[in-house]
Parts: structure tokens; C-alpha cells; sequence
């Protein structure tokens, strides 16, 4: 599939925002969908819809098959060791949730959880509500002046006894990239378990987790071009085994009485209740779409569009560009001086160009970089020269309104 047939198989991206066409630059909030997602969440609707692991009825039957295929897609796609490692949540936020309310018993009084400073809320506030309620202190990795991680920094914290270190794969405010390889061997060297926030590296990057070596990554569906509502934790076996549910009830025991349940085995242990059934169809349909893409020349093509953004919004007066690099991946932030960072956003909008301004759910990093916000472009594998040419058009009528006031 080439650029413009990929493009086409996304209806969304095919509309006026009132007399301009839409220019979808936002792909870090959510990403699109292509057809195939949403023609299958609908297949599943119209013609398969019954609850799963449950039914004794061949309808049933089917969609178990179903939901199932889709977690060996996952392992698969992953390349994890079992199928019993993914485990279905709601998104990232839930797969982190999940995990830390999971590892609560296992942490002490004293004991030490290191963040990573470009943590997205979602791989923050979890460690810090745990450290609260077990008394161990979270303490954030500080990041160099490029606003990368500081491995010297990490090198020396490392030296005290650790519990668990919470990394971002890609920052979704910088689209920084962690090597999250040479950083697992660190961590794991130093005693800790490595979590990783992939997110952002979902849908760009290829994720190797035997290969990236770490012991937990969380992702969501619609970072992927799947649906919401859908995303996965995946864990070590041994690890994942000795987490405490999140949620009890249904699917997860193997035995309950009035006085005692007995969980069940994984990956039910950590799915109680009926879950996101089309919503795991449509992650399914999602991996299938990427799998059918030649994903080495497409994430190239991103790559070469990500550099040319960089570079052209260097180019343009009065804006800051935070830790660009031409390593990065998916997203750039900037600020234009003077300028509040929504404000380019409205101005943008009203020509049809969607990108997100604001704290990017990681308020500690914008007081790292001294802004109360700013603006995130970023980049889906639809994205094409166009987008960039309208984006930087658009920018420059912003610009040209503001300082003519
Ligand atoms: N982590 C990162 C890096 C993200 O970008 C996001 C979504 N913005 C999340 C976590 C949370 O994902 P979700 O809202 O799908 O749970």
C-alpha cells in the first residue's frame, strides 16, 4: 500500500472543517481509523455478538474464538513468550492502574520508585498514589538539558537500592525515545523491575518486548489505530502471576463460597467482568492492518515528514522548539514567543489544521520546560507532505494575525 491508498482507507480523513479541508495533525491524542477497524467492530455487531468464556451455544463459541485469536495476535505482534501475558484493559491508564494497585503488597515503607520526568500522568499519578499509601518514595529521573533522560543521573540513583523504575518509550509531549533496551539491562542489573509506557511507541515503533527486555509495557488500542476502550498490559509470566486483582467478580475465580473465592489462572485472574468484546475485534482488525503495511517504509516515511517539520518550524520566526531531534518519533513540541500556546491552536482550527495545545497530561514536565503548556503537532502513518505544507501555511497566518495586533 502506498501513501495516498493507505490515506484512503481512513474515511474521517476525507472532510471539510467548514470551507477547509480537514488537517489532522493530533494523531498523538488518538489516532484515526481505517476502515477495516471499523468494518469489523461492525461485522461483530451485525453477526457474532454473544458474551465470551461463557456460553455453551455455538454463537458463543464463535466469539470466544474471536477474542481469543486477537490475544494470540497481540503476543504475536509483541513477539511475547505466552499468550497468558496479555492481559485486556481499557487503555494504558487501566493496564498502569492495574499494575500498580497489583504490586502494592510487594512495596515497603522506604522503598524506591524512579519515574522518568517525561512521564504522561497516566505513568505517574499511579506510582505516586502507591508510594503515598506504602510509604516508599517516588523520585523523578532528571532529564538532561536536550530534556532527555539523563542516564548518568539514573546511573548514580541506581546506586541506592530501587524497587521499580516507570519509563515513557516515546515522550507524547517531545517524541523523545528512550532506549529502552540499554535501560532495562541497567535497571534490572541494579535489582529493579522496569516498566515501560508504550503508548506513543505503539503505533510508530516496532515493539519487541522479549527484544526490548523490560518486565511490564502498557499500551492503548487507539494510539494504534484501533478503537478506545481497548489496550493491554503485558508482563513477565512469573511477575504478571504474583500481581493482586484490580478487579474481582466474574470470569477471574476458579471457586468462590460465602466465605473464600479462589482466583482463577491468568490472564482471567486480572480480567474480571465482560470485556471490551468488539472493542479487542477492533484491536485485532488494527494489528492486521499494520501487519499488512511494509511498516519499515512507512515508519522511514513518517520519520523523513517528523525531521521536515522540525525543521521548517525552526525556521519560522519567534518559535521554540522543545528537545527536538531528528531521532524522534511521532510528535514536535513548540511555543511561539509572546503568543499563549491556545491561541495558536484556535487560530489553527479555524483553517481546518487539528493539533493539541495544553499540559499534554504531563504537568511536571511543563515545569521542567518553564511553560505553563504549548502546542504538539504529531504525526500518524496517513500523514503526507500536504499535512506539513498546511500546518506550516496555517502557522504563518497565525503568526502574521498575532503580531499584527
Ligand atoms: N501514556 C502516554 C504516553 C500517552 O500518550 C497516553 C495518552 N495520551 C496515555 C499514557 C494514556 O492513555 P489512555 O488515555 O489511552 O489510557
Amino acid at each position: 500500500m502506498n501513501g495516498s491508498s493507505i490515506r484512503d482507507q481512513f474515511p474521517l480523513l476525507h472532510q471539510m472543517m467548514g470551507d477547509y479541508p480537514l488537517c489532522y495533525l493530533d494523531t498523538a491524542a488518538t489516532s484515526q481509523k481505517p476502515l477495516a477497524v471499523i468494518q469489523a467492530m461492525d461485522d461483530y455487531y451485525r453477526r457474532h455478538n454473544a458474551n465470551v468464556h461463557r456460553g455453551s451455544y455455538q454463537l458463543a463459541a464463535a466469539a470466544t474464538r474471536g477474542f481469543e485469536a486477537v490475544r494470540e495476535k497481540i503476543q504475536r505482534f509483541i513477539n511475547a513468550e505466552k499468550q497468558q501475558e496479555i492481559i485486556f484493559t481499557h487503555g494504558t491508564t487501566e493496564a498502569l492502574n492495574l499494575l500498580a494497585h497489583g504490586l502494592a503488597s510487594q512495596i515497603r515503607a522506604g522503598d524506591r520508585i524512579l519515574v522518568d520526568s517525561t512521564a504522561h500522568h497516566a505513568n505517574l499519578v499511579p506510582w505516586q498514589q502507591l508510594a503515598k499509601s506504602t510509604g516508599a518514595t517516588l523520585i523523578p529521573i532528571p532529564l538532561r538539558s536536550t530534556l532527555r533522560l539523563d542516564r548518568q543521573a539514573l546511573t548514580t540513583l541506581l546506586q541506592q537500592p530501587t524497587k521499580l523504575v516507570a519509563l515513557s518509550h516515546v515522550s507524547n509531549v517531545l517524541g523523545t525515545v528512550n532506549d529502552i533496551r540499554a535501560l532495562s539491562q541497567q535497571i534490572h542489573t541494579a535489582g529493579a523491575i522496569c516498566v515501560v509506557d508504550g503508548a506513543q511507541a505503539i503505533g510508530h515503533l516496532p515493539v519487541d518486548i522479549q527484544q526490548l527486555g523490560c518486565d511490564f509495557y502498557a499500551f492503548s488500542g487507539h494510539k494504534m489505530y484501533g478503537p478506545t476502550g481497548i489496550g493491554v498490559l503485558w508482563g513477565r509470566f512469573a511477575l504478571l502471576d504474583t500481581l493482586t486483582p484490580l478487579l474481582t467478580g466474574g470470569e477471574m475465580i476458579k471457586t468462590v463460597s460465602f466465605d473464600h473465592t479462589e482466583f482463577g489462572e491468568l490472564p482471567f485472574r486480572l480480567e474480571a467482568g465482560t470485556p471490551p468484546i468488539a472493542e479487542v475485534i477492533g484491536l485485532g482488525a488494527a494489528v492486521d492492518f499494520l501487519c499488512s503495511l511494509d511498516r519499515e517504509a512507512a515508519q522511514r516515511q513518517e520519520q523523513q515528514l517528523l525531521q521536515q517539520l522540525q525543521q521548517e518550524l525552526a525556521q519560522l520566526p519567534g518559535v521554540k522548539l522543545y528537545g527536538a531531534h531528528p531521532d524522534n518519533s511521532g510528535a514536535v513540541a513548540f511555543n511561539l514567543a509572546d503568543e499563549h500556546h491556545q491561541d495558536i491552536g484556535m487560530l489553527l482550527d479555524q483553517q481546518g489544521i487539528a493539533i493539541r495545545c495544553g499540559h499534554h497530561c504531563a504537568m511536571p514536565l511543563m515545569q521542567l520546560m518553564g511553560v505553563k503548556g504549548c502546542c504538539r503537532v504529531s504525526l500518524g502513518i496517513y500523514s503526507n507532505a500536504a499535512d506539513i505544507k498546511c500546518f506550516i501555511q496555517g502557522l504563518r497566518t497565525a503568526i502574521n494575525l498575532l503580531t499584527e495586533v
